[in-house]
Formats: structure tokens, sequence, C-alpha cells
């Protein structure tokens, strides 16, 4: 069985960097019942492809304890385990290209959060739940997917499909997440495992899949077949992913709005919930700025998408967030049902993370992140960076987070505790002001700051807004 990734992002040959194989040599690594081999059918500077060769052992199989079947006594020599792609792929993955799979690279450290366009050919893949159910898994990720299905037997077509299949897929996408993707999905497609799954298993599940299988749709079916129908396993690791889930949509309510509304109820209404301020200062900079096409990126439940939709000035509301669940959420916020064929064309909820390159939120002329980049590990905002400002770059771009110098006016202020659980940073002004100043100058843009909430003399307000222009030619050619 046979796994191949293409690049062809120039200079192609970065993915021998990032897989850590010579493109020149044929590499082996010993696997438990056999061995993987690493070689390139092409190297050069406008594409190069790596191929993860699997041999396995059928009779090395029997002895290590291996698949054994109860139907019938050969079953344990007579079996697909050395032609398919099942979880011996996930154990070669995880060994030839280890250090790719941690996110490392020694020689070209720059090459870990870059998205390239890959395209991964996996021949031949078992799978239950047949091409809908290949769809359910990849497509919500963002890949597209080209599946070719393979006759029982030639000679007997009446026979019918078998449940194996060759697979192209494509992404925009890092090195790291293809292979963790790859990591946990083909065992999931194949519905087996080699071996026994214990405790393990769980850390290893939740670890490769970090960054997107607590918003991935088919979260459920994925952890019940990874961790092979263990009740007990399932549960624990469906645990902790769905208890990330519910804090992400959850957040906006905790972030500290209560500090506002603890006065009497009369003054309370007169004061604009921080969050909505948030939101009301990022619709207002969009409309000064004089934008048409607007993208809200990770827009959660819709909040904002709700107040740009309001105005006429707005041709067209974009929303995207890595969370299913809190974009059906923003679906009935928005109450789309309701909307005119003619209305609905001016709106659209997309799934998509901002760490990948995305030419579905390219073309827009204004865009916010509202309360957004504080929950991304700060490594990945290099990626997110590249995302907005050198792929997407719309001529305007709102960026509100936490100021976490306000932290102490808080009755239970703790040091060093955020504001939410989920937030993996909190800034003070200084910090936001040199990260943004540092993207502005690197994409030619201007950046201006201000303060959202009520300003405290000592410490700022609750929360802080970047405005980044993208400066004109002459601008550009002036500075
Ligand atoms: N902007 C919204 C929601 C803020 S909460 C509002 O102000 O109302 C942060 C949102 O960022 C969550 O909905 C979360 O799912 C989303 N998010 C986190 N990481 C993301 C990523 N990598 N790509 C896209 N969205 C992301």
């Amino acid at each position: 069985m046979l796994l191949t990734i293409t690049n062809r992002h120039k200079p192609a040959t970065d993915l021998s960097f990032l897989l850590h194989k010579h493109p020149a040599k044929i590499q082996s690594v010993e696997l438990s019942n056999g061995k993987a081999h690493v070689f390139y059918e092409r190297a050069d500077d406008e594409e190069c492809t790596a191929v993860l060769l699997l041999d396995i052992d059928p009779v090395g199989l029997v002895r290590n304890d291996g698949p054994k079947g109860n139907d019938f006594a050969l079953e344990q020599y007579v079996n697909d385990r050395p032609y398919v792609a099942s979880s011996f792929m996930s154990a070669a993955i995880a060994k030839a290209f280890s250090t790719a799979l941690n996110g490392r690279c020694k020689d070209k450290p720059e090459l870990v959060d870059r998205p390239f366009s890959l395209e991964v050919k996996l021949a031949v893949l078992p799978v239950k739940g047949g091409e809908d159910f290949l769809r359910k898994l990849f497509e919500p990720l963002g890949y597209t997917l080209n599946v070719t299905t393979h006759l029982l037997d030639p000679a007997f077509p009446d026979w019918g499909q078998s449940r194996y299949y060759t697979l192209i897929l494509k992404n925009e996408i890092t090195v790291q997440q293809l292979l963790s993707h790859l990591y946990v999905l083909i065992p999931v497609c194949d519905n087996d495992k080699h071996y026994w799954v214990t405790e393990h298993e769980v850390e290893k599940l939740l670890e490769k899949g970090k960054d997107w299988l607590d918003t991935h749709p088919e979260k459920k079916t994925i952890v019940r077949r990874y961790l092979k129908h263990q009740r007990s396993l399932a549960n624990k690791a469906l645990e902790v992913l769905v208890s990330k889930n519910e804090e992400d949509t959850e957040l906006l309510d905790a972030d500290f709005d209560a500090g506002l509304d603890a006065g009497p109820a009369d003054e309370a209404e007169k004061v604009i919930r921080i969050h909505d301020q948030r939101l009301i200062a990022a619709k207002d900079v969009l409309l000064h700025a004089g934008c048409k096409r607007v993208v809200d990126l990770g827009c959660g439940e819709g909040r904002l998408m709700k107040l740009l939709l309001a105005e006429r000035a707005f041709d067209y509301v974009l929303g995207m967030d890595i969370s299913y669940r809190s974009l059906e959420i923003a679906k009935e916020r928005l109450k789309l049902e309701r909307f005119s064929e003619k209305q609905l064309s001016r709106v659209r909820l997309i799934q998509g993370s901002l760490t990948y390159r995305d030419k579905r939120i390219e073309g827009f002329d204004g865009a916010t992140l509202v309360e957004v980049i504080e929950h991304l590990d700060q490594p990945r905002l290099t990626a997110l960076e590249r995302t907005v400002f050198e792929f997407a770059k719309p001529a305007t771009v709102v960026i509100t987070t936490p100021n976490a110098e306000y932290n102490i006016r808080f009755p239970d202020y703790k040091e060093g505790k955020m504001r939410h659980s989920d937030h993996r940073f909190e800034w003070t002004r200084k910090e936001f002001e040199s990260w943004a100043s540092a993207i502005a100058s690197k994409y030619s843009y201007d950046v201006s700051f201000s303060p959202v909430g009520e300003v405290d003399v000592e410490v700022g307000a609750l929360s802080q807004m970047a405005v980044f222009k993208l400066k004109t030619e002459k601008e550009e050619f002036l500075s």
C-alpha cells in the first residue's frame, strides 16, 4: 500500500525538508510487522512527490498475535492487511515522518506553519461507510476529494463494489496538519486497528486531534472508531473534546461583562455591554472605511454578522469560523431560514481555519477578528498573520483582543489568571501594539490603536483594538 504526498508550491522540495527525508535516498524504517520505505517519485523545484510504501509481513502478523478472525481458520493468513492503508499506515507515518508530525523542522523552522498546496494519494483505503462517509470525514477539514471505487472482482461485476477506494485529497494545509489528519482518519475509515487500544491511545488521539477534532462534525464517530468502540475510552476522550468546545461557545458572556453589568439595573441599562461595544466599534470602522464586501473571521455565533447585515452599506457579509457548532448557532441567530433568496445571496457562513490560506476569504475590502487571536496558540499566530495579511489582504482589518493590564480590576483577580480558560494568552497594550506594528510594517499596512470600553487612567480599557489600513502604492513608495 502506498501513500504519496505531492507539493507543487515552489520551491517544491521544501517538502523534503519538512519530511526530513533526503530526496536522493531510499530510507527504510522497521515497524512491528514489517517495514516502511520512503522515497521520492519526483523532487525538483516544480514538484516534489514523496512516497511511503508499506511492506507488511502477513506471516509475521500472525506470529505477533495480529488480527484473529473468528469466521474461518485461514482468516489470519488470508486477509487484506498487507495490501491496504490501515492503522499500519498510521504507525508508519508516526515512525517515518515523526519530526514533521510533531511540528519540527531543524533546517527550515519557518516551514512548519506554512500551508502548502498539497495533494495526497492513498491506494488503497478500506472504508466502512463508503464514499459518503469519506466525504464527511475530510470535507469539513477543507479537503477536496477525488474518489475511485473498485469492483469486488473485475471478473464478476455483478458482485458489485468492494469497500476499497483509491483516494486523492487536495488541501491548502501545513504538512503537520495533513499528517495528523491522516494519522487519525485512516484507521477510522478502516474501522479496525492492528493492536489493542489502551489509555495511551486516548492521549495520542487528543494530541493528534488537538487543533481540529473538537470542532469536527463527525467527532463522535471518529473517537469511537479510533478507540475501537471501547466505550469507556471513547467517553473519556469525548468528555475532554466536548468540554473544550462548550467553553468556546460560552466564552463571550464569560468575558467579564459582569464587571460592567454589576451596577444598579437602571445604570446598567445605560451601559452598552462591553462585547457589544467591541462589535459596534468594529462595524463603525468598516462603515467609515466604505467597505462593501466584508468578512468576519472567527465569527463565532454571528453576533457581529447580525449587526453588519442590518447595514445596507454592506453588499456581502461572509462569516468564517473553525467551530461547526458555533456556525450552527450563528445560522439560527441570523434566522437564515427566513431569508429570501435575494437576502441569502448577501450572506454566507463557512467553516475554515485562520491558520491556513483560504481562497474563499480573498477579495474582501474589510475583515474583522473580534476577540479571536487570543484563542490561538502563539506559535500559530504566524500562520494566521499570513492567511489574513499576506493572502486575503483586505484593505481594512480590525482586530480586537483583551487588554491584560485591566485584569487587576476584576474582583477575583489572581496573577496569571486569564479571562477565559480557552485564552492562550492575553496581552498588555504594549505587547499588542508591538505585535500589530510588526505585522503592519511586514505587510505594508498602517496601523492605529484605540481602547474599547471605559478607560481607566492607570490600566486602560477592558479591550483594545487595532485598525490596519493597506497602504496604497504611492504611500508605500513614500514610506
Ligand atoms: N468574533 C466572535 C467570536 C469570538 S470567540 C464574536 O466576537 O462574537 C473566538 C472564536 O474564534 C470562536 O468562535 C472560535 O471557534 C474561533 N476560532 C478559534 N480558532 C480559530 C481558527 N484557527 N480559525 C477560525 N476561527 C477560530
